[in-house]
């Protein structure tokens, strides 16, 4: 998200981030409107998972060259005039592939990994182009179909005709590319563009929250909003707690884990959805939690075992055992 001459661009990166989390948006927001300053992150686990796109991406170019087809390359990183210029021209040329194809369509803008020649007609003549993305997940997920839909709105844009499928090509397949036909994730996509277009447009005063989600991980804001939940001593903070129990507390009026600690027990109402006991098992991790603030030290309670239960499960051990343990 950039304000350039004076109008705010957008990019898959933003329709991707803006699907995962609405804070995230606004924060990109004030950064571009010299509001907030961008955060410098530095993070040795995603700068290797980037290199191992950026290898994943070559493999795939290198895979292509090596059957006969010849690619074009479309320099630089970023998009400006010249970059679009330049895939313009190699689209009218009718190029087989075109390597970091930059794409702009009104505010929206971003540079897809192939643009791969099709037999189907354009303003260029009889042939068109159709996208394709290289990606490190084995699972396509909805952040890559967003971003083919994107690249293939703006390539329907440029071209003058719309793409009929995008592709994604994944490790471990002999880089045999899977389809994806646009029109089935048409209206998903523009339901996703048409709410950050909204949000920029006329951001919500109340504002989002930044809750915890597994986009958080590899997000650059994370450690600005890890700060903004221990201020706020919200109660994402208490261990194993989910989101609709938070929902459910913060209707009755609890809304940090030091309230949630001080939760007169056994509990003296029906939650709507859930145990009665999974509440009391988060008070009481709440509890141990600030207890163990209080004293500065990591605190901590056995469990009494349960019989049939966890561990206690396990048969009577043998000379011939072998452990193995599954993690995530
Ligand atoms: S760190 Fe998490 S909550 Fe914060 S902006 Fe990023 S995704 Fe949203």
């Amino acid at each position: 998200m950039q304000i350039i001459g004076g109008k705010l661009t957008l990019s898959s990166g933003d329709l991707v981030g803006h699907l995962n989390c609405r804070y995230l948006t606004e924060l990109d927001l004030k950064v571009a409107n010299g509001e907030l300053e961008k955060p410098k992150i530095w993070d040795p686990a995603l700068e290797t998972l980037a290199e191992r796109g950026a290898q994943h991406e070559r493999g795939f170019v290198d895979h292509l060259e090596a059957e006969g087809v010849p690619v074009t390359l479309i320099d630089g990183v970023g998009i400006d005039t010249a970059a679009v210029g330049s895939t313009l021209k190699a689209m009218e040329r009718g190029e087989a592939v075109i390597i970091q194809g930059a794409l702009q369509s009104g505010r929206w803008h971003g540079r897809a990994d192939v643009l791969r020649r099709v037999e189907t007609p354009s303003r260029f003549g009889h042939w068109s182009y159709e996208v394709t993305d290289t990606k490190l997940a084995r699972e396509t997920k909805g952040n890559t179909v967003l971003q083919i839909c994107l690249y293939s709105d703006m390539l329907s844009e440029m071209q003058k005709a719309d793409p009929v499928s995008a592709y994604v090509v994944t490790p471990g397949t002999n880089y045999v590319p899977e389809e994806y036909r646009i029109p089935d994730y048409a209206a998903y996509y523009r339901h996703v563009r048409k709410s950050l277009e909204g949000a920029v447009a006329s951001p919500s005063p109340a504002g989002a929250y930044p809750e915890p989600i597994e986009h958080c991980d590899t997000c650059r804001w994370r450690r600005h909003c890890d700060v903004r939940r221990r201020a706020d001593d919200h109660m994402s903070l208490v261990a194993g707690i989910s989101k609709s129990q938070i929902g459910e507390l913060e209707r009755r009026g609890i809304e940090t884990m030091a309230a949630l600690a001080k939760l007169p027990l056994p509990l003296q109402w029906r939650p709507e959805r859930g145990a009665v006991q999974s509440y009391q098992r988060i008070r009481e991790q709440a509890r141990i939690q600030v207890e163990g603030r209080l004293k500065g030290a990591v605190v901590h309670e056995a469990l009494p075992p349960v019989p049939g239960f966890g561990l206690s499960r396990l048969p009577e051990p043998s000379a011939g055992d072998i452990f193995f343990r599954l993690r995530g």
